[in-house]
């Protein structure tokens, strides 16, 4: 039997506003063995990016994997729920 906890609830994901998401990229250019060197994490992905070109004009590197790491929660929605109407069914 299947337990509806959240059966009156409404909840919705959303972004954890007590913790800023954090960019990051790695370089992985290279055919047998990759660079592997990291950015580190940057509070916006213009860092990253600016990171990126610097690597890139230092190197010649030019393919990176990109990382976005946030923080998310379950919210409780307005109790907006309407019960069904037993002349309309
Ligand atoms: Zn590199």
């Amino acid at each position: 039997m299947v337990n509806r906890t959240f059966r009156y609830e409404q909840f919705t994901i959303a972004q954890d506003p007590s913790a800023w998401p954090e960019y990051s990229a790695m370089c992985v250019s290279g055919e047998d063995v990759e660079c592997g060197v990291e950015s580190g994490g940057e509070g916006n992905p213009e860092a990253v990016e600016e990171w990126m070109r610097q690597h890139t004009q230092g190197t010649g590197h030019r393919r990176y994997r990109r990382n976005i790491s946030d923080y998310a929660v379950w919210e409780l929605a307005a109790l907006d729920i309407r019960l069904p109407d037993k002349e309309s069914q």
